[in-house]
């Protein structure tokens, strides 16, 4: 006998595959924390003394690129953070980096969106991040690029600009963690699944934006994503 749900349950959370009518079924998003110096540096910290580090929002956090962005309640500093994403087909635990490597299905253009205020706050009574950064649509997503498309992606220009001034800029390959070496970390921690997301942190340059803004955010070899805020 089988049972039933007590309610309908909820549609599972995807995301589009570039170029094809293919959905990625989405697990869970993790996020990386100071992975480039220059914005460890913005935030006040010592990029030589500690290491990035992890956190995660929900799987249905996520919001398509081609919607507009709500501004969330509770906040007056809603800021930007344009991230590469890795988007796997595979997974394990303690994954060498030669394997974590291979767990890549694409890559995606992201936006990390973060109320500073909240987070700040989190930071000064050493409470968790959520409220600052696993609000609804806290995950923006662009369409996922097939790593058998565009190959392998660890340099090229990453980029954000708000009403066609250029606020976000940095290079893939000044992440101190790279690709590999954040998912072999991460799965030290974490069983990784297939359809895990993973946004690998953000260049300096983060800043507010407020309603009616609009933004467009590119990676070389991603071409750009066009949003706006609501
Ligand atoms: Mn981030």
């Amino acid at each position: 006998m089988s049972n039933s749900f007590a309610f309908e349950p909820l549609a599972p959370v995807t995301a589009r595959v570039s170029g094809a009518t293919l959905l990625f079924p989405v697990h869970r998003i993790y996020c990386v924390g100071r992975n480039y110096a220059e914005h460890a540096k913005e935030m006040g910290s010592d990029p030589t003394r500690e290491p990035p580090f992890f956190f995660c929002k929900p799987a249905d956090a996520l919001i398509a690129d081609d919607l507009p962005v709500p501004y969330p309640p509770r906040t007056q500093n809603f800021h930007h953070e344009v991230e590469l994403v890795l988007a796997l087909h595979s997974g394990g635990r303690h994954l060498s980096v030669a394997a974590a490597a291979q767990c890549i299905y694409g890559y995606a253009i992201g936006i990390d969106w973060t109320r500073r205020d909240l987070q700040n706050e989190a930071k000064k009574t050493g409470r968790p991040w959520d409220t600052g950064k696993a609000f609804d649509a806290s995950a923006t997503l662009g369409p996922i690029h097939p790593r058998s498309t565009v190959g392998e992606l660890n340099r090229g220009k990453i980029w954000l600009s708000v009403n066609g001034e250029l606020r976000q800029q940095g290079d893939l390959g000044d992440l101190i963690w790279n690709n590999a070496e954040i998912l072999a970390e991460l799965s030290s921690l974490f069983e990784l699944r297939a359809g895990d997301l993973i946004y690998t942190g953000t260049p300096a340059g983060v800043a507010a934006v407020v309603s009616g803004d609009r933004l467009e955010a590119g990676i070389d070899g991603l071409g750009s994503i066009q949003l706006t805020i609501r």
